[in-house]
């Protein structure tokens, strides 16, 4: 018997080590890792940059807290400002804490302009922003909000795509919309670019704020650095995380200099948000990041994913549904319950994917994925489908 909260379906297999692409096993068995953590090892494992910049940072200070200036923090919020629509930012540990700051600074811009009851948030079905009381109001799924008391008051859910349900369910206490520009965990439901223009053009005729989520399709998995940029609009204040750390808990809220100014001393704060360790590691993910080409790899990757998915689809169309996504955060639709699905990848073809909502499968392998890597994922999918149709062949 585990120790732990019973709060998630655990598999027992438990890695050792990893490199790159890959996970081993404690006896050994490479995975190929198409799961990164949830979207969190944006450079694989064992990073030779990221491992450096975490063991120097541990030779300094650890921790200080945000009473006092953290060097490695200031620079990598400059950083995000120099490649973003935003003026400022707020690091926290975590994508939910991300969302938090994201909602307290959106009503406290229109309570600050004295528009107290202007705190309601036009938010989207099949979104995902985390689990804490006030991210499952926002994320609005029953099942995450049930047995919990009251949910936190201020949220109105529309159909995604849906910009005429948007605009009817605008009040005078609407004061902002929250998307995620590609829903992860709902089922990997990417927006159309005329749909987050059209939001934007209701943000702006109504006075409300464009709230992003981004910690799952930000920082490079669609093939740009954030995912409103493929529609050429910028938001007022964004979410960040996962892959921000490359697997060191961070977590940022981006914001207009217009808006974060109402957050003044006394209005928020985390005791480990962006402390010496985060930001070090923070700092050594934008390097990489950065570097000229990577992105623009992410791109040409994701590109090569989707082809072979649409391989996959023609060969397997009683199998394959659907394909969704952008770049290297890809789903697929498909008719084998997913969770069985990905347990028989794991457990027979030795490659790590996860499910999303609708039946989808999550392909978001680590950003560093090369040609082979997909070439070999696409093999294993391909395997794994053959083998359900071997077995339904043989049953009959
Ligand atoms: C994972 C996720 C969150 C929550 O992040 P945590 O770090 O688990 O709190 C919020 N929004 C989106 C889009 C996510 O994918």
């Amino acid at each position: 018997m585990s120790a732990l909260y019973g709060t998630y379906a655990r598999s027992e297999l438990a890695f050792e080590r990893g490199e790159g692409m890959r996970l081993y096993s404690q006896d050994g068995t490479p995975y190929l890792d198409f799961h990164s953590g949830i979207a969190v090892n944006a450079l694989g494992h064992g990073d030779p940059h990221l491992v450096a910049a975490l063991k120097a940072a541990a030779d300094k200070v650890w921790h200080t807290s945000n009473v006092f200036t953290i060097t490695e923090q200031e620079r990598l919020g400059q950083r995000l400002v120099d490649a973003t629509f935003a003026d400022a930012v707020f690091f926290g540990n975590s994508g939910a804490e991300a969302l938090e700051c994201a909602i307290k600074t959106a009503r406290r811009y229109f309570f600050d302009k004295g528009e107290k009851d202007r705190y309601e948030i036009i938010a989207f079905t099949g979104a995902f922003h985390g689990r804490t009381l006030g991210t499952i109001a926002a994320g609005g799924n029953p099942s995450y909000i049930e047995g919990f008391g009251p949910a936190a008051p201020g949220f109105v859910h529309v159909a995604p795509g849906d910009l005429a349900a948007v605009e009817a369910a605008i009040t005078p206490k609407t004061c902002a919309i929250l998307i995620e520009p590609v829903q992860g965990e709902g089922g990997v439901t990417a927006m159309t670019t005329e749909f987050m223009r059209g939001l934007r053009a209701l943000c702006d005729q109504h006075g409300m704020l464009l709230v992003l989520d981004e910690v799952q399709c930000g920082y490079g998995r669609t093939g740009k650095l954030f995912a409103y940029e493929w529609s050429g609009i910028t938001p007022d204040i964004m979410a960040v995380a996962k892959g921000i750390g490359g697997g060191f808990p961070l977590g940022a809220c981006l914001a207009t200099a217009e808006v974060a100014k109402s957050m003044v001393p006394g209005t928020h704060g985390s005791t480990y948000g962006g402390n010496p360790l985060a930001s070090a590691v923070g700092n050594a993910v934008l390097d990489r990041i950065l570097e000229p080409g990577f992105i623009e790899n992410v791109h040409a990757m994701g590109q090569k994913l989707a082809w072979h998915l649409q391989q996959l689809a023609q060969r397997y169309p009683q199998y394959v549904l659907e394909l969704r996504g952008k770049g290297l955060l890809a789903g697929i639709k498909i008719t084998p319950p997913v969770r069985e699905f990905v347990a028989r990848l794991r457990d027979d073809h030795h490659m790590l994917a996860i499910g999303a909502g609708d039946n989808v499968l999550r392909l978001i392998p680590p950003l560093i994925a090369t040609e082979a890597d997909i070439a070999e994922a696409a093999g294993k999918l391909a395997d794994a489908f053959a083998a359900i149709e071997a077995e339904s062949a043989a049953a009959q």
